[in-house]
């Protein structure tokens, strides 16, 4: 994807500071990061999101991710890690090649990756069912 700012990256044609790189993946250091050691896990080959993304490039990209958790522990001693990833405008997507949010976290940090959770619903029986008719596996 000529356009795509992180297949320039990955082309090495924009600088990253990389923290992993493999034939399949790269990590890098968020350059707005949300916490120090913030890292965004890059699988290779294009893909905007979850929905065209191969499960063999996932898979890769996430075993990747959780390496980068157990060294993000062992470097900041941090409390806990969030590993995330957003599909689409609406969900907080930017950069529309699939990449995987891996963010130390301390105790009473300011970080914000939360959501209000509502009241619990009436009709989950319904809610399920009507995912798992969708369910492609
Ligand atoms: P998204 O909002 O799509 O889940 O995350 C995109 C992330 O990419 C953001 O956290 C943003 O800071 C990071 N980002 C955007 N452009 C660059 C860049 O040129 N270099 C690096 N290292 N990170 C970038
Ligand atoms: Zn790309």
């Amino acid at each position: 994807m000529s356009d795509c700012i992180f297949c320039k990256i990955i082309a090495g044609e924009i600088p990253s500071s990389t923290v992993y790189e493999d034939e399949d993946v790269k990590a890098i250091l968020d350059v707005n990061p949300a916490a120090k050691g913030h890292v965004i896990v890059l699988p290779k080959t294009h893909a905007a999101d979850v929905f065209e993304i191969s499960d063999e490039s996932l898979s890769k990209a996430v075993c990747v991710a959780k390496k980068i958790a157990a060294a993000l522990k062992k470097t900041y001693n941090c409390d806990g890690v969030n590993i995330l990833q957003n599909n689409g405008e609406a969900a907080g997507q930017t950069v529309f090649h699939l990449h995987i949010h891996v963010i130390p976290r301390f105790k009473g940090d300011t970080v914000s990756v939360g959501w209000k959770p509502g009241e619990m619903p009436s009709d989950m029986a319904e809610t399920a069912e009507a995912i798992r008719a969708n369910l492609e596996v």
